[in-house]
């Protein structure tokens, strides 16, 4: 028998931030995960935005999760020695003056000023079709998913911590939290949108989202200065390339990329771009989305031995660390201090 303090099911972003948490705080653990198809971490191009661009409003506790989220990437690309976080402007291409008048109203009348440094006359840049103008928002950026999981994974391996196999519920004894030979004293599941076949967390609320994303080449452009945002969004890759996304579907749960997808993806890209561009590839990922929109972590109300961190929902990159960091040390403290405003719905399954 192995003797652990945490078992973590699922190494998306998720198990991937609080196992970092945990390892931190001195607990032995281990990372259980299988890659699986339609995964979101491994989909997503991973951008952080503190203003909802609907509404031109901050993001859910933006002023809390912003700056935690950029100094925990970048404490965890020194600890891994590689980079993978990009602060790059988002520049919001309005569709039409009336959009850019409200942009205007709000910028004048709430603390979003605060990430709107700049409001750009109308035909400024030759490659978008801005007749309306743009405004640009700053700090923002992306994380790069994949090689963040990736780096750590070999973390994990390399102190023994990593189990690369679908994790079987039928071998969990709820009680004692023991897996096959591994004996926890907790179990956190972070399946993403698989916890719905959890039958210790299927009641949980999630509605998942399927999202597709495409890849292309803009030859005429080596590389944007910033992230462009019209409905779908442009994340420049350099070397030409960029991640063109994301459509939002709650009908499918799988990895496909249909043609209804890609033909929005196309539209939104044709209706903002002055250039020629090429297709190089499609991928599609399933969000662990919840009805309410808010994140789901705590224990489970029955069985204290099992909990749950999940619902990262769109903006898993941007709100992850700060929970992580909330849910670590209610964990490990029983200590209900939280980091952000809205303790209720944070904490609502924490026991
Ligand atoms: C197309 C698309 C674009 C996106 N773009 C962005 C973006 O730009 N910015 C942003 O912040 N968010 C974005 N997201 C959302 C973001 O991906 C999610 O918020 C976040 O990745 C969720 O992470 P997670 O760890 O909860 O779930 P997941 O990433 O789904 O990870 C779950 C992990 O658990 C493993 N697993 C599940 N069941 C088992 C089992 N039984 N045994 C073993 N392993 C198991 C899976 O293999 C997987 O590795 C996007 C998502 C999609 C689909």
């Amino acid at each position: 028998m192995k003797s652990v303090d945490y078992i973590i099911v699922g190494q998306g972003l998720a198990g991937t931030l609080l196992a970092h948490d945990l390892i931190e705080q001195g607990h032995t653990l281990v990372v259980i995960d299988k890659d699986m198809k339609a995964s979101a971490s491994k989909v997503a191009a991973g951008l952080f935005n503190p203003v909802s661009m609907k509404r031109c409003i901050p993001t859910w506790n933006a002023s809390v999760f912003l700056p935690f989220a950029i100094e925990r990437y970048q404490q965890l690309e020194k600890k891994l020695d590689t980079s993978f976080l990009n602060l790059t402007p988002v520049l919001k291409v309005f569709s039409n003056d009336e959009v850019s008048k409200q942009w205007k109203v709000q910028y004048s009348n709430t603390d979003i000023n605060q990430y709107i440094t700049t409001f750009n006359k109308e035909e400024k840049f030759s490659y978008l079709k801005d007749s309306s103008g743009t405004a640009q928002i700053d700090p923002a950026g992306n994380l790069e998913v994949n090689k963040f999981l990736s780096s750590s994974r070999e973390y994990f391996e390399s102190i023994d911590s990593y189990i690369n196999e679908v994790f079987d519920y039928k071998e969990l004894n709820p009680e004692t939290a023991t897996y096959k030979d591994i004996v926890g004293q907790r179990v956190i599941f972070c399946e993403g949108f698989r916890v719905l076949q959890n039958p210790f967390f299927d009641f949980l609320p999630i509605r998942p989202t399927k999202g597709e994303v495409m890849k292309i080449r803009i030859p005429s452009l080596e590389k944007l200065d910033y992230i462009l945002s019209a409905g779908i969004y442009v994340l420049p890759l350099g070397s030409y390339e960029y991640i063109v996304g994301a459509t939002y579907n709650h009908k499918d749960m799988d990895d496909v990329v249909s043609e209804s997808g890609l033909s929005f993806l196309i539209e939104g890209l044709n209706k903002i771009l002055e250039a020629d561009y090429e297709l190089i590839d499609t991928n599609a990922g399933v969000r662990p989305t919840v009805k309410d929109r808010k994140p789901l972590l705590g224990l489970h109300p029955l069985l204290p031995k099992l909990g749950v961190f999940n619902g990262l929902g769109t903006r898993g990159v941007l709100i992850g660390p700060g929970l992580s960091a909330q849910f670590c040390t209610n964990l490990t403290t029983n200590a209900n201090n939280s980091l952000v405003a809205d303790n209720e719905r944070v904490s609502r399954f924490f026991c």
